[in-house]
């Protein structure tokens, strides 16, 4: 049987307050990064080949085809990312992004012709100044040469600072994907409008699950991913889904869409091609945009 020595009461004290300092020098000599230190030592012996990139001895996950940890399995092909913007600069895209709008002109963009051009393409008139277009009322929506479909949406937008209207006047526009989804844009700070018109709602169908929204002529944020609407046969086999966010802010969460967007109308889905154009809608207002571009959906590592 072990036995007790009584402590003195000073001793006792003193001991109190020296041994928890004494204890967390002692606790942290082995992290120290001294020569000789054991504990130092047998980390750093560890060589590259004590690190497996990988292996081919363990389970296959479900489905068979990859080991975990699967030594053979594709990694993932390298993306530079992008910056950020600021409210004077746009960002930059990520290295595999394919950039719609580069700041400088409308060469990947295209509008509807009138008049004698009336069912061709032609050159949009919206302006382009400092990095940004702006819709020039009366001369129509614009859309992008290139067609998307499975996407991640990168766009930038900012309406007039001066508030001149209400509700579905003021900064009025929209994104619509493939030409047919829209993802509204409009001046939502402080402005009431119906909720599935305001800014990020899918249009007339959805509102976004919050109002993100930033003031009157600030630069805003859409990131979306979009998964176009599957048909087979003339048939809808899957509906498109999209995810929104606002500014960072999550608008909706992979929402199935009941289809192109209509107004004042229940819609409903027809046929269509794989992928189509990007648009953005003219509606009146002076309503900037930058930095606009996307990456196809791409799971081939998978
Ligand atoms: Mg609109």
């Amino acid at each position: 049987m072990a036995i007790q020595r009584p402590v003195s009461k000073v001793n006792s004290v003193a001991a109190s307050l020296v041994s928890p300092l004494l204890f967390s020098l002692v606790s942290a000599l082995p992290f120290l990064a001294l020569p000789g230190n054991p504990a130092h030592a047998q980390q750093t012996s560890k060589t590259v080949q004590d690190y497996p990139a990988g292996y081919t001895d363990t389970p296959f996950l479900p489905g068979g085809k990859w080991r975990v940890h699967d030594i053979n399995r594709p990694r993932p092909r390298v993306v530079t990312p992008g910056t950020a913007s600021t409210e004077d600069q746009p960002g930059r895209p990520p290295s595999d992004a394919i950039v719609l709008f580069n700041g400088e002109d409308l060469s990947n963009w295209q509008a509807e012709g009138r008049g004698e051009e009336q069912g061709n393409s032609v050159a949009p008139e919206w302006k382009v100044a400092n990095g940004y277009i702006e819709t020039v009322p009366k001369t129509g929506s614009i859309f992008t040469k290139e067609k998307l479909g499975d996407m991640q949406l990168h766009i930038e937008w900012a309406t007039p600072k001066n508030v001149r209207a209400a509700s579905q006047g003021r900064g009025n526009s929209g994104v619509l994907i493939m030409g047919l989804y829209e993802i509204q844009v409009l001046d939502s700070y402080n402005n009431v409008s119906y909720a599935d018109g305001q800014a990020a709602a899918i249009y007339g169908q959805y509102p976004p699950l919050v109002n993100a929204s930033r003031k009157p002529g600030e630069w805003q944020v859409y990131d979306i991913i979009f998964e176009a609407p599957r048909f087979e046969a003339g048939q809808l086999v899957r509906p498109a889904f999209a995810t929104v966010f606002h500014n960072g802010v999550l608008a909706h969460h992979r929402q199935e869409l009941m289809g192109p967007m209509r107004h004042k109308a229940v819609t409903h889905y027809e046929p269509h091609e794989a992928e189509g154009p990007l648009l953005l809608q003219s509606h009146g207002n002076p309503v900037r945009y930058r930095n606009i571009w996307a990456r196809r959906l791409d799971d081939a590592s998978r």
